[in-house]
């Protein structure tokens, strides 16, 4: 909250700024050019921009969520090679300008290759996922360690294993948990009934988890057993989770709550999750 004041307040002092000054040309765009930044980022989405260059919104690890201009990048050979592509873990270096909300990247280097994740068609629907959830939820230049830290952990995971299905579900359901909109997983939210071993009832139009008796139509099930699996993914790191094909229902059905939720957050659907049904 702090932050975010911080932040609207800089950027009035900007626009106040603005006016005042009498530069021109090349002069005036020297001196609103502040000194080169440097960051640890993922690559969250990139656009084509007119005809060579290409719009880039990266997390860095120092800065929060940016969005920038590459120019070039779309030039054969250029030199950001394979750097810009979804996901891609970089070092990567920007300057800022006073008067524009989009910075001017001029380099990226490769720090972790996700090739394998990123050129196939099945694993990078759930990279695209990860990055629609991420673009969306995380506030412009706001730094958020424990999201930087998930992101790639996801992304290394899906890249090492092959598969996105645990991946996938650990993304999201660490994302509602960070964000603060994990409901009680023990009891109903309307009634206050634990839920013992029967299964739980959620929704997109509402958070919390309700029972058999307070469930309104259409409502889905998340039973006991994937809800002990949120239970293992509080307390165990992706990449000491065994997947086993029993788990396989739970999975799902853990991610799919977590992905109605995210989208009762966002208040809106995401557009990759239709994706998912057809890889
Ligand atoms: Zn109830």
């Amino acid at each position: 909250m702090g932050a975010r004041v911080v932040i609207t307040i800089a950027l009035r002092v900007r626009t106040l700024r603005t006016p005042c000054s009498s530069l021109s040309g090349a002069a005036s765009a020297r001196r609103l050019l502040m000194p080169a930044r440097e960051t640890e980022a993922i690559i969250l989405k990139t656009f084509p921009l007119g005809e060579a260059d290409r719009l880039v919104s990266f997390l860095g690890r120092s800065s929060g969520r940016v969005r920038g201009v590459a120019a070039g990048a779309r030039r054969l050979n250029n030199r950001y090679g394979s750097t810009l592509e979804v996901l891609s873990h970089v070092q990567i270096w920007y300057v800022e300008k006073e008067t524009r909300e989009l910075v001017r990247i001029q380099q990226a280097e490769l720090l972790e290759s996700f090739h394998k994740a990123q050129s196939n068609y099945g694993l990078s629907t759930g990279l695209a996922v990860i990055s629609e959830i991420s673009e969306l939820i995380l506030p412009e230049h706001e730094v958020s360690e424990p999201m930087f830290r998930l992101i790639l952990l996801a992304t290394r995971e899906v890249e090492r294993t092959g598969d996105w299905a645990l991946a996938l579900s650990y993304f999201v359901f660490w994302t509602v948990r960070l964000g603060g909109w994990l409901p009680r997983f023990d009891r109903c939210v309307a009634c206050d009934t634990p839920f013992g071993s029967k299964a739980a009832f959620y929704d997109a139009h509402q958070p919390g988890l309700f029972c058999e008796k307070c469930r309104r139509p259409g409502m889905k099930p998340l039973h006991l057993e994937a809800r002990t699996l949120a239970e293992r993914f509080a307390g165990e790191r992706l990449d000491r989770v065994e997947y086993e094909n029993s788990m396989q229902p739970s999975v799902k059905e853990l991610r799919e709550a977590a992905l109605a939720w995210i989208e009762n957050h966002v208040e809106r659907r995401l557009t990759t999750r239709e994706l998912l049904e057809t890889t």
